[in-house]
């Protein structure tokens, strides 16, 4: 049923939908969910207002209808939300969707919960992971939460049958840098790619300077340095991260460039926050309602004209203004926090 994806008005194709089922999280982690904001006082969404699964299903069938295939689950931290698995089983289940995946923070990833979404249809897990000494994890996640727990959490998902998995790495200057040798040896000749992403100036909380950015083409000198890497062709047109390959044959390793190498011109990713808003971007300001549409009784037609409308007028291209340095519509108004709409 799979249409020709709709494109925008740079022409790009509606592919990739990234759905935060919450914008909670047991973790804060500095360059995400500063304590200093999202603090005990801090009003999260409540549960009404949350989009319910059946909802969220709902809409993501509307996406596949324009092309959509690919969906990854977000949060905040997605394992928060019960019955996830549920949302995973309606997903698997929409003509047109040949790939699912979530990303998680690991720290609820029993090997039950492991076993079971593998079985309700995930196909792909990325485990985010910025350092493997305590001392600098726990300084990022800021919830004193150690590194070991994650890696069980890896363990679980391999024994529960996931290949592939990714490790994500978000490296700040002065902050973890020194983590990124270390994560490369432990996880070269694993099966896990690990993927470094450039610190990015998500949001309006995390005090972000371009100072602290480490750019990827430094970390690929690094680690060539000491296990040479080529480069690896792209596994399809608009993936995020740049593939480099061990040429010992121990496996890949990915980078994230938003900052230095900005790859906006392939970028077909819509986001639906948890309350039913969709962001064209990222670093979006302001998103567009869905939740009011679906609760006033709307027919899919309805939907799916408005969902059409929203990605046809989209214009986007924060990274790559950012990089030429020149004015970004809109950023006068405050983006949105990662935590409510997913990476
Ligand atoms: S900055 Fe926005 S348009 Fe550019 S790649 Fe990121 S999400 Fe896509």
């Amino acid at each position: 049923m799979n249409m020709n994806p709709i494109t925008d008005t740079l022409n790009r194709p509606l592919r990739d939908l990234r759905i935060s089922v919450t914008d909670r999280c047991n973790f804060r982690c500095v360059y995400c969910m500063p304590r200093e904001i999202f603090g005990p006082g801090y009003a999260f969404v409540p549960r009404k207002d949350l989009l319910t699964l059946e909802e969220i299903a709902r809409l993501a069938r509307i996406f596949a209808q324009i092309g959509m295939r690919k969906v990854r689950i977000t949060g905040g931290e997605p394992l928060i939300r019960r019955n996830l698995e549920h949302l995973v089983e309606m997903v698997s289940a929409i003509d047109g969707v040949d790939d699912i995946s979530l990303t998680t923070n690991g720290s609820m990833l029993t090997a039950r919960r492991a076993i079971d979404l593998k079985a309700a249809g995930l196909r792909r897990l990325t485990v985010s992971l910025d350092a493997l000494d305590d001392e600098t994890f726990k300084k990022i996640n800021d919830v004193d939460y150690p590194a070991i727990r994650v890696l069980d959490g890896i363990d679980n998902a391999r024994a529960a049958g996931f290949n592939d998995i990714k490790v994500n790495a978000v490296i700040r200057r002065g902050l973890n840098e020194h983590a990124v040798m270390d994560l490369v040896e432990h996880f070269r000749g694993s099966g896990c790619i690990v993927r470094f992403i450039e610190y990015m100036d998500v949001g309006e909380t995390n005090g972000w300077n371009l100072d602290d950015v480490l750019p990827a083409k430094q970390l690929v000198e690094q680690i060539h340095a000491r296990f040479p890497l080529d480069p690896v062709d792209p596994n399809y047109r608009g993936e995020v991260a740049k593939r480099w390959r061990y040429r010992d044959g121990a496996g890949e390793v990915g980078f994230i460039t938003s900052v230095t190498e900005s790859f906006c011109g392939d970028c077909s990713r819509a986001r639906l926050s948890a309350v039913g808003q969709v962001y064209t971007c990222l670093f979006a300001s302001e998103g567009h309602d869905l939740r009011e549409l679906l609760r006033s009784g709307a027919d899919d037609d309805a939907l799916l004209s408005r969902v059409r409308s929203i990605w046809s007028a989209r214009d986007d291209r924060y990274s790559e203004l950012r990089g030429l340095n020149v004015p970004i519509p809109g950023s006068g108004r405050g983006k949105v926090e990662m935590s409510h709409i997913g990476g």
